[in-house]
């Protein structure tokens, strides 16, 4: 990056700690910002002698951190926030959202309003950037357009049977830029394997390969995915009351042996050629790593989410094993119909209370540079470094405490406290402590 004139800083955000580039910390730091980005960081004393003259906003008795991601949400069913309890089996789960998705005219009002509350909700715990998924795009699209939420938005499509004529309109709708903007930008997300067969599948990933739009897919999720893709059998195929009064089912889905992985494989998603990121990964063997392990994909993990469906205790995630094998793995809310909050701070500290010797760097990683590759955004978001989005946080620390990398990750995701302020593109979302 060219050296900044000063003219292009239009101001300095100081603090008693800054997290840079991704795992320095400099003490008594600052961070220049202009145009949304940032353009200068290090000493504070270094930066005000450099930049004498431009306004500063001083947090003394804080740390400043990237903006977190959340790679996999879907903020239009925060109108659904508590109101599921934790359902004996996830296809009582489906009925029951299926059931209270608004249908009547007042739908456009209470998805749009639904998509604002958790993009709220999102900014006040610190997440700067969201991957969205979202059935009725065009209008969680049109409500986030304007910001200041960083936001990818996933159209989502199904195409499975007999709704497989739907297709080519579903796609266009999930795919059109008409509503992209500064903040918004478009993604694709075939939903799942019970919801969308091999063949639209593969249409999807050509479509995003030949817009290059990312692309987001709930995939092995449940352990009957791989029963209902080898014969349509099972709790997602036809012993699903549901799948029957849907009668989608038809003779023409091609069966596949194998599970989803090597499904996914085999209809191209896997080795798409833009950004990839599978949702949940829950259920996978020794082949199935192999495979996430050969092609580019990001697993977004939603471990309080696992546990409201209670795949913990049926089996452990293989997350561990999947950041060995060189594989990116992030941390995500999903939604509010299966997750208290989407404060993802509150998913980095949920495993760590379960798994003491996770690597507190590691679960930092997983909210920041490793969802940011998730989305395609390894070179915007995710980390504090000149040229990037001036997407950061102030979180509360003791003043007398000394401070060293890893005590601060510890003692954030031990407490996963409230930003005390947030920008996005270099502008102050609020701001509890400075001076604005
Ligand atoms: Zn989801």
């Amino acid at each position: 990056m060219d050296e900044p004139s000063q003219q292009l800083v239009e101001f300095v955000v100081s603090a008693r700690a800054v997290l840079i580039d991704p795992w320095e910390l400099v003490g008594d730091g600052a961070v220049a910002i202009g145009g949304g980005r940032i353009l200068h960081l290090g000493r504070r004393r270094a930066v005000l002698r450099r930049f004498s003259g431009v306004k500063e906003f001083s947090f003394q008795s804080h740390l400043l951190l990237p903006g977190l991601v959340n790679a996999h949400t879907h903020l239009e069913l925060s109108f659904l926030a508590g109101k599921i309890p934790p359902p004996a089996h996830f296809t009582d789960w489906v009925l029951a959202l299926m059931a209270a998705y608004p249908h009547a005219a007042g739908a456009r009002k209470i998805i749009a309003a639904a998509a604002h509350t958790g993009a709220h909700q999102s900014m006040k715990s610190g997440v700067t950037t969201v991957g969205d998924i979202s059935r009725y795009a065009a209008i969680s699209r049109a409500a986030l357009r304007r910001g200041p939420l960083r936001v990818v938005s996933f159209g989502e499509i199904t195409a499975l049977g007999r709704s497989r004529r739907r297709l080519a309109g579903r796609l266009r709708r999930a795919a059109a830029a008409t509503l992209q903007s500064d903040w918004v930008t478009i993604g694709l997300s075939p939903h799942a394997p019970y919801s969308v067969e091999g063949p639209a599948l593969k249409k999807i990933v050509e479509v995003a390969e030949r817009r290059r739009l990312p692309l987001a897919m709930h995939l092995a999720e449940l352990s009957e995915e791989r029963e209902f893709l080898a014969s349509l059998g099972g709790p997602l195929g036809c012993r699903w009351e549901f799948m029957r009064k849907m009668n989608l089912l038809d003779e023409r889905i091609p069966l596949f042996a194998g599970g989803p992985l090597a499904w996914a494989g085999h209809y191209g998603l896997l080795n798409a050629s833009v950004p990839l990121l599978l949702a949940h990964v829950n259920y996978v063997d020794q082949a199935d790593l192999e495979l996430l392990a050969r092609s580019r994909a990001t697993v977004a993990l939603c471990p309080r989410t696992r546990h409201y469906f209670g795949h913990e205790s049926r089996a452990p995630h293989r997350w561990r094993d999947m950041l060995a094998r060189g594989i990116n793995v992030c941390l995500a809310t999903d939604s509010l119909a299966s997750n208290p909050d989407l404060c993802v701070l509150r998913e980095a500290q949920f495993v760590r209370q379960r798994e003491p010797d996770a690597d507190v760097q590691e679960l930092f990683a997983m909210l920041t540079t490793r969802p940011a590759r998730a989305l395609g955004l390894e070179n915007a978001i995710g980390r504090l470094a000149p040229g990037f989005r001036a997407d950061m946080l102030a979180v509360e620390i003791p003043a007398k405490e000394p401070l060293s990398i890893r005590s601060a990750l510890e003692r954030i995701i031990r407490a996963a406290p409230l930003p005390a302020a947030v920008w996005i593109n270099g502008r102050a979302i609020f701001d509890r402590a400075g001076e604005r």
